[in-house]
């Protein structure tokens, strides 16, 4: 088994809506249920060691789109969201990570050391990621305080605008180059995450905002959910002069498993083969090289394979790679420690 650590899920999303409707959040990662992807006994089971825990707030004004009958789709950009409920929501969500914490249900870690001893000592390692900043505020006034409860990792936008900067549709085919980048107070943002060392998600951002952030950073370039868009044309994945930024900064992309971002003709379809997990994988090892392709599965948030159905299911990609012809070397590099190297270099761990 090789142990995973996992670049982007949205169980806080699923747990914080079930608690809502009344379900007790802790009782349900710890126990296990057959709802969404991922809970203590379905993590070991697929050996999913920890990952990036998303801070997302849904739009409630977002219908995917049906493909036309050439298979096209375009889902328009959700409105932008106001502040406050997206300040209320976020702290809920970061309530239920550390309660997850003080429950011992996993570790919120703040340092790559403390992902390894949680890996180590078989518990979660989970990192608190903020996907869309809308939370934050423009003068970055909530942005200390997040980074005191265990913010390391965040996407200035989602797909949608907002004051720091744009985000792609759900769209295919599509360039990602749909409108512009980031604003002022998104550039401030970049120069923040880089002085306190919270890791810049590149994941749901325009072209333009891309190459803002690439030009303003310090960090290697991280897309934590993104695929190949050679292989998959939707708005979401990187042309290969993106993956070629990733790897000239030593950056990482992350194997998302959303069946829109794998397969040929950008369908929502859970009869997707882990063949086309494979031919991404390979694709992206050929352009970026073994140290910067790792694992983004979107569990919790996207229709994934029915093969991997949930994250009990995360060996069957590893054990496709392997048969693929990735040795055990490749394979704890694409499994975990691409993104523990890339998670150190942000927060300014000495090497
Ligand atoms: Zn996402």
């Amino acid at each position: 088994m090789q142990a995973v650590f996992d670049g982007h899920n949205d169980v806080l999303l699923r747990l914080w809506q079930h608690a809502r409707g009344g379900t007790d959040p802790i009782a349900e990662f710890i126990e296990g249920t057959d709802k969404g992807h991922i809970d203590v006994p379905r993590a070991k089971a697929g050996g999913l060691a920890g990952g990036l825990c998303a801070i997302y707030i849904p739009s409630g004004d977002l219908v995917l789109r049906m493909p036309d009958r050439n298979g096209h789709y375009v889902t328009p950009l959700s409105e932008p969201l106001d502040r406050l409920p997206s300040l209320v929501m976020a702290i809920e969500l970061a309530d239920i990570a550390m309660r997850l914490d003080r429950a011992g249900a996993w570790r919120l870690c703040r340092s790559t050391g403390e992902i390894r001893r949680a890996m180590a000592d078989g518990i979660f390692a989970a990192v608190l990621h903020m996907e869309g900043c809308e939370a934050i505020g423009p003068d970055l006034a909530a942005l200390e305080t997040f980074h005191a409860a265990g913010l390391r990792s965040l996407g200035p936008v989602w797909s949608r605008h907002n004051v720091f900067g744009h985000g792609v549709p759900f769209a295919y085919p599509s360039s990602p180059d749909t409108g512009p980048g980031l604003t002022e107070a998104g550039f401030e943002l970049v120069r923040a995450c880089n002085r306190l060392g919270i890791l810049i998600d590149l994941a749901h951002i325009t072209e333009k905002g891309f190459w803002d952030v690439a030009e303003t950073t310090d960090q290697p370039l991280v897309a934590s959910h993104s695929n190949a868009h050679v292989l998959t044309p939707v708005a979401r994945n990187l042309t290969d002069r993106q993956l070629d930024a990733i790897r000239e900064s030593r950056g990482l992309v992350g194997l998302n498993y959303a069946t829109t971002m794998l397969r040929a003709d950008g369908q929502e379809n859970a009869a997707t083969p882990l063949s086309d997990m494979v031919r991404h994988v390979d694709y992206m090892v050929e352009r970026v090289g073994i140290d910067c392709v790792a694992l983004g599965s979107d569990f919790d948030g996207a229709t994934i394979p029915e093969e991997i159905a949930d994250a009990a299911g995360n060996q069957k990609l590893v054990a496709a790679l392997r048969s693929a012809g990735y040795g055990d070397g490749e394979l704890t590099r694409i499994c975990r420690e691409n993104w523990l190297r890339v998670l150190g270099e942000a927060w300014h761990e000495a090497a």
